[in-house]
């Protein structure tokens, strides 16, 4: 079958055969848009030999792209009616291989993860890994999360998201998208809008746009001694983002002169807001404040 499962016709003839109905609760919005396809895979620099997790395969049409692009692809899926599509649908052989030494699928939560463990036997873990997804929407954010702190040796993320959410992420000190989810992103990764997709290119189509976004860890880090503790504060001092730091430190800091001095100490004003406040100065804080 050489028509690309993501254009309209063959997803319909998908759908039609296998009663497919959309799941809602499962973020399930299928790309019917080649070009958007095609723009996911190039943006995540594919080439032959790579090794992608991918999230969320759905009825297969980024996944084929990886595939013919010359991935091996690990994919998470939790709906169990989609692992018969896969097999019929996807090809039978990419180039001279057979779809099983390219293609695995787990069903499994992939918030529930162990990638070591899930991966090995498949990828060559001294090797790095990129990860490919058309997020489901309702977990797009414990998703990040979870990547970003995983120990897996990661060479990008390629993640398409909300595009309100794409925002979040690329957000800079001063303005109302910048908070918990930005700093805890930034500390960790380089951030790249690397193309937006209108909702019509979704079948069926969600209410918003989306952004493709792209994820590469930094060389030089912050210096951050305990990142459960740092992204803790960071959460704690957003708790009442309308509110001043002095504020919002109130919880972690009872004493009002220690407070002040840590204040001092930053060189800010007291009524500085949070979101005025730079990743350099949240890594401060965070060092004045014991962990728990
Ligand atoms: N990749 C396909 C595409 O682009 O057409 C489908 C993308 S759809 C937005 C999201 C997919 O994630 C769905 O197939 C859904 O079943 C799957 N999914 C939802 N929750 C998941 C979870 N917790 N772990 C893994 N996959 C999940």
């Amino acid at each position: 079958n050489n028509i690309p499962i993501g254009s309209a016709v063959r997803t319909q003839a998908i759908i039609n055969r296998y009663f497919v109905k959309a799941k809602k609760n499962l973020g399930q919005n299928f790309l019917i848009d080649q070009n958007a396809i095609l723009g996911i895979v190039e943006a995540a620099d594919i080439h032959a030999g790579d090794q992608v997790i991918e999230i969320g395969p759905g009825i297969g049409s980024l996944t084929e792209q990886l595939l013919l692009a010359g991935a091996k692809v690990f994919a998470y899926e939790v709906d169990d009616s989609l692992p018969e599509i896969l097999q019929n649908e996807l090809p039978k052989k990419i180039g001279d291989a057979p779809l099983e030494d390219r293609f695995k699928l787990m069903l499994k939560d992939v918030l529930k993860a162990n990638f070591k463990e899930d991966l090995a036997g498949f990828f060559d873990m001294s090797k790095p890994i990129k990860v490919v997804a058309n997020l489901p929407y309702y977990i797009t954010t414990p998703i990040i999360f979870a990547l970003a702190e995983s120990d897996l040796h990661f060479a990008s993320l390629t993640l398409m998201m909300q595009k309100e959410v794409a925002e979040r992420l690329e957000a800079k000190p001063g303005s109302k998208e910048y908070g918990p989810l930005t700093i805890s992103v930034q500390t960790e990764m380089d951030v790249k809008v690397a193309l937006e997709v209108k909702h019509n290119s979704f079948m069926p189509r969600p209410k918003v746009d989306s952004s493709v976004v792209v994820l590469t860890p930094l060389k030089n880090k912050p210096e951050i001694e305990n990142r459960k503790h740092f992204v803790w504060v960071v959460k704690m001092c957003f708790s009442q983002r309308r509110k001043t730091l002095n504020n919002n430190l109130k919880t972690l800091i009872p004493d009002s002169e220690k407070r002040e001095a840590l204040i001092k100490k930053l060189g800010v004003d007291p009524r500085v807001r949070p979101e005025n406040l730079t990743i350099e100065q949240f890594i401060e804080i965070a060092r004045n404040i014991p962990a728990k």
